[in-house]
């Protein structure tokens, strides 16, 4: 379906290519060479440019370019014969997930999303302890300190602009002062943040000290100098504020999240801190909250059984295709272009148009970029608050809501026949 063009003139853009939802972008140069003209960052540049030079693209099946309707009727074909079809990537706006979780559900089938690990660990350490967070807003006017735990500027490339030194603040006065807490990265552009190297694998073990210190306890070993200076930097803060990207934890994404949740819970007794968790972007958090809103449950979970079955160990991506219990993989993914995981496994492409692959999956269908070729709405990183996304240019790609409910139509009919 073709959507209606608004001009790049025509007030600011919002951005669905982090979770930060920055929306005061501006971009010139038409849909041919759109350039950003204001507010964006090179990820947005390249995320842009991308998806418009990307707007005629076509469905395959196994390389071979088809019709729309011959894709759907092969897709269907395909997930009407599967035993466990798993969802994944689920790097979409609301309405594409939606839509796929819907299908998913009608086929008794797996949704996970590509940034699983994350928010599995975000899930498990809220229900195990409890964490206490905050929102963007509320951080922005209020956090006197900031502590940036792993690699956040990278993945948030405005974070520092749109957090750390905006232009207006309430309740404040100066700018508040930022700590990063991870391995040496390269710095945010714009900033001056102090850095404190911390190997990824020693995270956890730190903040379990820091803790400690703040505690009153003392620490097996003289305590280290810089360890020491944290500690009275936390005890002085008004409100500090520790952010952190789940997915870019790893391994012990859980572990260190805990320890986060407890630092902030002694904090708490005698001040005021919080935690602020950002999804990585790619609509994690949209996926979270729409399977939440659908089945009671997070991502990680199977409706095999005919009920919402949460397991996010055993219905993983990673899990079900190495062991080869998922038969079909249907990867949605409009907003990434990036393929999806390597496997045997027959894989049905609902993606990006500009996807590459290495090797041709048995099915490819480019669909509209939401916030490029057509309106939507993505969650923002730090929770349940929305980003409108506008249509940016005509496009005749299809939108995952509208081919994800015509194989749903197909299937009931051939039930039926
Ligand atoms: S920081 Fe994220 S949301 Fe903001 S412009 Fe860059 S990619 Fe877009």
């Amino acid at each position: 379906m073709t959507q209606q063009a608004m001009t790049t003139e025509d007030g600011a853009i919002p951005c669905p290519f982090c979770g930060l939802g920055c929306d005061d972008l501006s971009l010139s140069g038409g849909s041919d060479e759109p350039r950003m003209e204001a507010g964006g960052c090179p990820k947005a540049q390249s995320g842009f440019s991308l998806a418009f030079g990307a707007a005629a693209a076509t469905p395959a099946i196994a390389g071979r370019s088809c019709t729309l309707e011959e894709a759907l009727d092969h897709a269907a074909g395909l997930l009407g014969g599967a035993r466990l079809p798993l969802f994944g990537g689920l790097a979409g706006d609301l309405l594409d997930i939606q839509a796929a979780v819907r299908l998913a559900e009608a086929t008794g089938g797996v949704v996970d999303h590509r940034n699983g690990a994350g928010l599995t660990a975000a899930a498990t350490a809220l229900q195990s302890g409890g964490l206490m967070t905050t929102s963007l807003g509320d951080a922005r006017n209020r956090a006197d300190l900031w502590i940036l735990v792993g690699d956040v500027t990278q993945r948030f490339p405005r974070l520092v602009e749109r957090l750390l030194e905006p232009s207006q603040r309430l309740h404040m006065e100066g700018m508040p002062e930022a700590v990063v807490l991870g391995e040496p990265a390269a710095e945010a552009p714009g900033a001056a943040l102090e850095h404190l190297p911390v190997p990824a694998a020693a995270l956890h073990d730190f903040i379990q000290r820091l803790r400690a210190r703040l505690a009153g306890r003392g620490l097996d070993g003289e305590p280290e100098a810089a360890t020491e200076a944290l500690v009275q930097r936390l005890t002085n803060a008004r409100f500090p504020v520790f952010v952190y990207a789940p997915g870019a934890l790893g391994d012990q994404a859980d572990l260190v999240i805990r320890a986060l949740g407890g630092l902030v819970r002694t904090l708490n007794e005698a001040g005021r801190a919080a935690l602020l968790p950002l999804g990585g972007g790619d609509g994690d958090i949209s996926a979270h909250q729409v399977a939440a809103w659908h089945s009671g449950f997070g991502v990680g979970t199977s409706f095999h059984a005919g009920v919402p079955d949460y397991d996010p160990a055993r219905w993983s991506t990673g899990r079900l295709l190495a062991s080869g219990e998922a038969d079909l993989l249907v990867w949605v993914s409009p907003l990434n272009a990036a393929p999806p995981p390597a496997t045997p496994v027959p894989t049905l492409v609902f993606g990006h148009p500009a996807s590459r692959f290495e090797e041709a999956p048995e099915l490819f269908v480019p669909l509209a970029v939401p916030g490029v070729h057509r309106h939507g709405v993505v969650h923002r990183g730090d929770g349940p608050a929305l980003v409108p996304l506008r249509a940016l240019m005509a496009s005749e790609l299809p939108a995952g809501a509208e081919v994800f409910e015509g194989l749903a139509a197909r299937l009931a009919t051939e039930e039926q026949s």
